[in-house]
């Protein structure tokens, strides 16, 4: 029997080691990842986040230019790559309710053909969509005719402040306070696991970032087993090889060793009423 096709959304805040493992999963033959899908649009029109990086794909090139990007164009047939204006899919509201409903359904059938032309040009079974958007996540679950799954990845909310407020200050984005940033990562946290209330506890996975270094290979079995493929050996380095993905955390192109990131400790002992909060709020949930 054939087994149907797998979707695995990744979904959890920035900054949260989702490019760490989508990298891992991507490993298997089985499995192909495609990186954050949500920002395809604005790679393609060069537009949004990315511009550090000219939107290119993992690979270098430009995703007119990308041989991986290309094919997938090609088989969806369609007259103009400006269709594919918007793959963001985000909650309706305001006086265009209507309008944003509209073009969500639009993205929902553009997305489920993006998967399907990934799926015939790789002959993977399997596919890492690292968008980590919760509404636009849930969205694609419920329109979905494949077999959807979804990781839900937490790391620890200090570190994850931290860690984006480096990368702003580094690519010259307004800066923002890491109890602001703390705040924001928690409430994108809270609308994670709203949505994913309605999601069948059978298609979660409840990944925490600090635990799979305490025993990475274990949960990594753990994890085949959830989503279906043959366990490996969890590699030593994060590193791309052949990958064709968009966006990530802005380190991936370097080849780095996987262990865990203990840098931010020194920075939340210093802002000791962050520190508190972000303890207290990683407690809650
Ligand atoms: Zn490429």
């Amino acid at each position: 029997m054939k087994r149907r096709q797998t979707i695995v959304y990744i979904m959890s805040n920035q900054r949260s080691g989702s490019t760490l493992i989508e990298n891992i999963l991507s490993k298997s033959t089985e499995i192909i990842s495609v990186g954050e899908t949500y920002l395809l649009g604005g790679y393609l029109h060069k537009k949004g986040p990315g511009s550090a990086w000219d939107w290119n794909c993992s690979c270098g090139s430009n995703l007119n230019d990308c041989d991986f990007w290309k094919k997938i164009f090609n088989r969806l047939k369609l007259k103009d790559l400006e269709v594919i204006k918007n793959t963001k899919i985000i909650y309706p509201k305001g006086p265009d309710k209507e309008l944003i409903k509209e073009e969500n359904k639009h993205v929902a059938t553009l997305m489920n053909n993006i998967y399907n032309a990934v799926f015939d040009i790789t002959h993977c079974s399997i596919l890492v969509d690292s968008s980590k958007e919760a509404y636009h996540g849930i969205s694609l679950y419920r329109n979905s005719q494949f077999n959807f799954k979804f990781i839900y990845l937490k790391r620890d909310l200090r570190a994850v402040s931290i860690s984006r407020q480096k990368w702003r200050r580094k690519y010259d984005k307004e800066n923002l306070s890491l109890l602001k940033l703390l705040l924001a990562n928690y409430i994108h946290r809270i609308n994670c696991w709203f949505l994913l209330r309605s999601v069948k506890k059978k298609d979660i996975y409840n990944l925490n970032y600090e635990d799979f270094f305490k025993n990475p290979q274990e949960i990594f079995n753990d994890m085949s087993e959830f989503i279906g493929f043959n366990s490996f050996s969890v590699p030593d380095y994060m590193e791309l090889n052949d990958d064709h993905t968009i966006a990530g955390t802005p380190n991936r192109f370097e080849k780095r060793k996987i262990k865990y990131d203990d840098g931010w400790h020194d920075v939340a002992k210093k802002n000791p009423f962050f520190n508190f909060l972000g303890y207290i709020l990683n407690k809650i949930g």
